[in-house]
């Protein structure tokens, strides 16, 4: 068991951790990141990715993650394959984590990026064709399905934004819930109802997801949650939106968060209510979960650290000010 120092801890591997390290690792910090049980995060789970910047044509996601660990490892981050189990906020700076495999983090400073992950139906076939038509995200793959035949699962506040987003690409949407009303608000009902390319599944849960002799997607098979009656929706893309749940976990009573999980912190800034403590990328943000706005975030939050050091070294060397007899 080791323990290991650092100017700049940084929790997490997606977006966020690797853009936080490279600023931090730019700044002479030395960042040490702990890359968690996903390392790369959430966009090596799917395929194509046509909208980050800096690549004309569609990138793969586990390789846009690979390189972007290779740039912050480049520059002088330290990579660790660990999983942080617990954390003391309490007594500094410095901060101290615990990984899984008993290795102590001090950080003087601790960057959060733990990200999120959308939760999953458990259906059949719902992993095996993530990436061939099913989907959690309609910003990110949306595009793909122009013209074409596709289904949103859910009844709440993301679910019918996704259906709503969706009409922008296709003309042929359904949103299927296992419900007879939805939980989203009013005003995003009003809009889902009144537009004419979106259809709505009552009653409806999805039983599982069945793929065509291409190996894409097909179809869904789906039962009634009243009738019992089985049937089929034939679709080119399926987008499960029943939420997410941000992994913040290891931060209950120790920073606060609001109703759902994510980290808050001062608007427009990722600090947490521990200074030297910062928030980046999905953990928390519920609104706009883009690989580009947690990069944005992660920079933020090494700048905001880089700043914070520097300012407690300049008080530690101010010389005490003498008063004249
Ligand atoms: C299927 C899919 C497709 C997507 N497609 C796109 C797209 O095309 N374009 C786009 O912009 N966005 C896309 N997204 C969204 C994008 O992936 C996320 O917005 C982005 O990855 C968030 O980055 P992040 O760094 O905040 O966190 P994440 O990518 O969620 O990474 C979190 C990291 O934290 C680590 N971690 C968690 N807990 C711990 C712990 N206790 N100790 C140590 N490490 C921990 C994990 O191992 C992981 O490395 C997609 C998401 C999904 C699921």
């Amino acid at each position: 068991m080791a323990t290991h120092h650092t100017k700049m801890l940084i929790i997490g591997s997606g977006p966020a951790g690797y853009s936080a390290a490279i600023y931090a690792a730019r700044a002479m910090l030395e960042p040490i990141v702990v890359q968690g049980l996903q390392p790369g995060g959430q966009l090596t789970i799917t395929t194509d990715v046509e909208n980050y910047p800096g690549f004309r044509d569609v990138v793969q996601g586990p390789w846009l993650m690979e390189e972007m660990k290779a740039q912050a490892e480049h520059v002088g981050t330290r990579m660790i394959w660990d999983t942080i189990v617990s954390v003391d906020l309490e007594n500094g700076p410095p901060f101290r984590a615990i990984g899984d495999s008993g290795d102590e983090y001090i950080g003087e400073t601790l960057v959060i990026c733990t990200g999120a992950q959308a939760k999953w139906l458990g259906a059949p076939g719902e992993m095996e064709l993530g990436g061939k038509g099913v989907s959690a995200c309609a910003t990110c793959d949306g595009f793909f399905y122009r013209g074409k035949k596709v289904a949103v699962i859910g009844g709440g506040n993301t679910a019918v934004e996704e259906a709503l987003y969706l009409t922008n690409h296709s003309d042929n949407v359904t949103l299927i819930h296992r419900r007879d009303s939805l939980r989203a608000e009013k005003i995003l009902q009003e809009r889902l109802f009144s537009n004419p390319k979106i259809t709505v599944l009552w009653n409806k849960a999805v039983e599982s997801f069945e793929a065509g002799d291409n190996g894409m997607l097909d179809h869904l098979a789906l039962k009634d949650t009243v009738t019992g009656e089985d049937s089929t929706i034939a679709v080119d893309g399926a987008f499960v939106a029943i939420g997410h749940a941000p992994a913040t976990e290891l931060f209950k009573g120790k920073l606060p968060m609001d109703d759902s999980g994510y980290l808050l912190t001062e608007p427009g800034t990722p600090k947490t209510a521990i200074p030297g403590v910062f928030a980046a990328g999905d953990v928390t943000d519920h609104v706009y979960r883009q690989a580009v706005t947690a990069a944005g975030m992660g920079c933020m939050a090494a700048l905001d650290g880089e700043r914070y050091l520097a300012a407690r070294a300049h008080a530690a060397a101010e010389p005490e000010v003498q008063v004249a007899e």
